[in-house]
């Protein structure tokens, strides 16, 4: 829970209540766990939140009553069975005649359920990613929690780095950055941990293997620890001896377009001209082709959420806002270079929260 949460979440309803009349709806049914999240605290896996212009009433299971009674503000209701029965509950209770639900989320059994169950005249009005917005700007209570989750990564990275060496495998590395994560105060990884050697490196999302990593090898990580419900994210590329002229090359162009994109943050620019940034500086080395990826993402109680970075996108960036900038290159049977850190969009550019150097480190 974040400092003054409740404070904090009695504002985040009344912002998105204020918006119900442009949405023409009387209600908002809250389904997305981050969104629940966001809106109660509640950090289970079965609980759904609905909104009205002065109250808002929340639904779990009674597997969650005692923490939900004592945790959460408004309305509790607990529910035996599919907790729609008791949203429809509510809604006939209190009249509403529009229902307005996160289109994007609600499963479709939920949604036939809430169908059949309404009287008649009732509508459900879909809508669109309206509390995703609003969690784009984080609260200074949140950017505080994001720094310190991206501070407890870089240190498990900092940890690790020193046990590196040729004939561990890539799963120990893994392995040992999650139980440091976790001995340093994280509840777990934000994300399943990239730990890619040599060619592996090439595909942007391997998964570790049981592959020793050579004594001459690259080796890429990407990792992040959830804090308090807030992600982090970081990669660095090191090297196991001497590297290549070519990984060096590779290297120094991706973090000048890494620099480069950090250079294009502050409040006011469209999320796609920070990525025209990247893409840019790796023209210059012809390795804009191999870039196969957006820029980066916004990040918060989920690893990835909006904005996304990527090519085009109009999103206007505001002060606030917590995304990463991580360009990468990815050639097959060679290499995959990737450098990211998370950054703090601020008014007049920004602020990068990961500490960590990125000087090519060679083990
Ligand atoms: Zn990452
Ligand atoms: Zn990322």
């Amino acid at each position: 829970m974040v400092k003054n949460a409740s404070v904090e979440i009695g504002q985040r309803h009344r912002d998105i209540a204020a918006r119900l009349p442009e949405l023409k709806a009387d209600a908002l049914l809250v389904s997305a766990p981050a969104n629940v999240r966001y809106l109660s605290d509640y950090t289970g896996s079965n609980g759904l939140v609905l909104l009205l212009p002065s109250e808002t009433h929340f639904f779990t299971d009674p597997r969650y009553e005692i923490s939900a009674r004592q945790n959460i503000a408004g309305h509790v209701h607990i529910v035996k069975g599919p907790l729609i029965a008791g949203v429809i509950q509510v809604i006939k209770r209190k009249r509403l005649k529009k229902i307005g639900f996160e289109s994007g989320w609600t499963q479709f059994d939920a949604y036939q359920r809430l169908k059949e169950g309404l009287p008649l005249g009732v509508s459900l009005v879909p809508v669109g990613r309206i509390i995703e917005e609003r969690r784009m700007v984080k609260s200074p209570a949140e950017i505080d929690t994001i720094r310190r989750s991206v501070n407890l990564n870089s240190e498990a990275f900092a940890r690790v780095l020193k046990r590196i060496r040729p004939g561990v495998r890539e799963l120990d590395v893994a392995a040992e950055i999650e139980f440091q994560m976790k001995m340093l105060g994280a509840e777990k990884p934000s994300f399943d941990t990239i730990i890619a050697a040599g060619p592996h490196s090439a595909l942007p999302h391997s998964h570790p293997t049981g592959h020793q990593i050579g004594a001459n090898e690259l080796l890429l990580i990407d990792m992040g620890a959830s804090l308090e419900g807030y992600a982090s994210d970081m990669t660095r590329v090191i090297h196991l001896g001497p590297p290549p002229k070519r990984i060096r090359e590779m290297y120094r162009a991706v973090l000048e377009a890494q620099l480069a994109g950090i250079d294009a943050v502050r409040e006011g620019t469209t999320a796609g001209k920070v990525d025209a940034a990247t893409r840019n500086a790796l023209k210059k080395y012809q390795l804009d082709k191999a870039f196969v990826h957006s820029t980066g993402h916004g990040l918060g109680l989920e690893i990835h959420e909006p904005p996304r970075l990527g090519k085009k996108d109009q999103t206007k960036l505001q002060a606030g806002m917590a995304i990463t900038i991580e360009p990468g290159v990815y050639i097959e049977g060679l290499a995959g270079i990737r450098i990211e850190d998370t950054v703090l969009v601020t008014k007049n550019g920004c602020e990068v929260l990961t500490p960590t150097s990125k000087e090519f480190v060679h083990l």
